[in-house]
């Protein structure tokens, strides 16, 4: 029996703030273990929390971003469970109304646009960390995460295979660092997520009981973490098993899953109104502001690039994500609407080659679209070769000249004059008599080494497609 993949997705982003959620210690990653933290966020009794506006304002950009309506009013709920970490007993979250409820997102692949329904998204506050080390039995508390600011994105469970949970995951990420809202450094666990996989027959409406995986911190983690699960399900069912509700850990080092907890329920965790904190009220000032600093966000742009200026999937995706490349291509785009696939080879090879090298991003390294695209109608008025024009624009990045300049001091115009193309094409055929017979006898790609062969011998300034019709005729006329 075939199945069908049933992936919803909780994605923890931490927010970078400059304090933390309810107290003023400072939002940092990689201090000395427990000097970001003060009697608020390391739960002493008798402290009260106060809320960072700073925190709704990044949910509300964020719920913007995915086109979720913003509840105006929305309140802070306690969950209450105890792990070491948890020095409160209980996590300040937002339990049934959220500050941002019912969007989606476009997430865009190479076989097409996929719209994920987007459930909530709330604000919370991290736990702290538990430190285990052979230095010492046991395991130590860190509290300085306690209190760093979250919001929670939970979709609905809209995705069908790890691939696409990988383009959803790619796609938050992306608008979350263009938003400024989250550094993302996966590496520090700025995002982490949980992920929900059921598997149904193909085709059957009603969904199988679904297993949660905690605490996935890597997009690679997340495939192989769905993958596996999938597959550990259809093994049960195919052998007529049943699927039991639960909460699995994905360890990425075996690359397995193992049970954790059967599944707890909200009611478990007990949510109440937190009663030190004031119901929140996002004002019009704040929806306007939001809306001011709008601007279009990487997904919506990677899908202008696709639809509207028809690049490929690779290299849509490659300036779309980054924002310096991007500015630089619409620039380049608004002064030669007609070039989109040339203007992104240009960027994606030299231009992307010497940001890498000098480690500057795309406006700091000497080149304006203005250069460029006066560069492009060179090479298309065949003015000079492509090889040349690359030669040109590496001169550009050392000595700032113009197109112009660099052209006429090196020498670079092509040779489009007939006499002196011929007279190269000559000169070639001369030396590879047996290449000729060979040629004739049917190996036709031949003619592609005879160009090679003149362009070299025009030190890359023959015209090739002129040449290509010269060495033809020649071969056919005179050999
Ligand atoms: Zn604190």
């Amino acid at each position: 029996m075939e199945y069908d993949i049933v992936i919803g997705l909780e994605i923890h982003a931490e927010l970078s703030t400059e304090t933390k959620i309810y107290c003023s210690c400072q939002n940092v990653f990689g201090k000395e273990v427990n000097t970001k933290c003060c009697p608020i966020c390391a739960g002493m009794p008798g402290t009260l929390p106060t809320l960072n506006k700073k925190v709704v304002e990044y949910a509300v950009k964020m719920g913007k971003a995915l086109n979720c309506s913003i509840n105006r009013l929305s309140k802070q709920d306690r969950k209450n469970y105890y792990y070491p970490d948890l020095p409160k007993g209980y996590q300040i979250s937002q339990f049934d109304i959220p500050l941002c409820e019912n969007g989606y997102v476009l997430v865009p692949m190479p076989d097409g646009v996929r719209k994920i329904g987007v459930t909530r998204i709330h604000i919370e506050e991290d736990a702290g960390k538990l430190v285990h080390n052979d230095a010492f039995v046991g395991s130590l508390v860190d509290m300085n995460r306690c209190g760093v600011p979250l919001i929670e994105i939970v979709s609905e469970p809209d995705m069908r295979s790890s691939a696409e949970a990988k383009a959803y995951l790619e796609t938050i990420k992306q608008i979350l660092s263009s938003l400024g809202i989250s550094d993302c450094k996966m590496e520090e666990g700025s995002i982490r997520c949980d992920i929900n996989v059921s598997v149904k027959p193909k085709g059957e409406e009603k969904f199988g009981t679904r297993c949660e995986m905690k605490n996935v911190n890597s997009f690679l983690g997340a495939v192989h973490a769905i993958d596996y699960e999938a597959a550990r399900q259809i093994k049960i069912l195919s052998e007529g098993g049943v699927i039991t509700q639960e909460t699995r850990r994905w360890d990425d080092h075996k690359g397995e899953s193992f049970l954790l907890r059967s599944k707890e329920d909200a009611q478990d965790y007990r949510y109440f109104p937190e009663p030190d904190l004031r119901t929140i009220e996002v004002t019009d000032d704040l929806i306007n502001k939001v809306e001011r600093e709008a601007k279009e966000l990487p997904n919506i742009r990677l899908i202008r690039y696709l639809e509207k200026e028809g690049l490929p999937f690779d290299d849509a995706s490659l300036i779309s994500e980054n924002e310096g490349k991007s500015a630089f291509f619409d620039a380049c785009l608004k002064i030669k609407p007609t070039h989109a696939k040339v203007i992104s080879n240009w960027i994606l090879s030299d231009i992307s080659k010497r940001i890498n090298e000098t480690g500057k991003d795309i406006s700091e390294i000497g080149v304006t679209p203005e250069f460029l695209i006066d560069l492009i109608e060179r090479v298309e008025k065949k003015e000079i070769s492509v090889t040349a024009g690359k030669e040109v624009l590496l001169a550009h990045f050392e000595t700032g000249k113009s197109a112009g300049e660099i052209i006429a001091e090196k020498g670079l115009s092509q040779i489009s004059n007939e006499d002196e193309l011929l007279k190269i094409a000559k000169e070639v055929l001369d030396n590879n008599l047996k290449l000729i017979d060979d040629y004739k006898n049917g190996k036709t790609n031949l003619l592609g080494f005879f160009v090679g062969q003149c362009m070299k011998a025009s030190k890359g300034k023959g015209n090739p497609s002129m040449l290509s019709g010269i060495l033809a005729k020649l071969i056919s006329e005179n050999y």
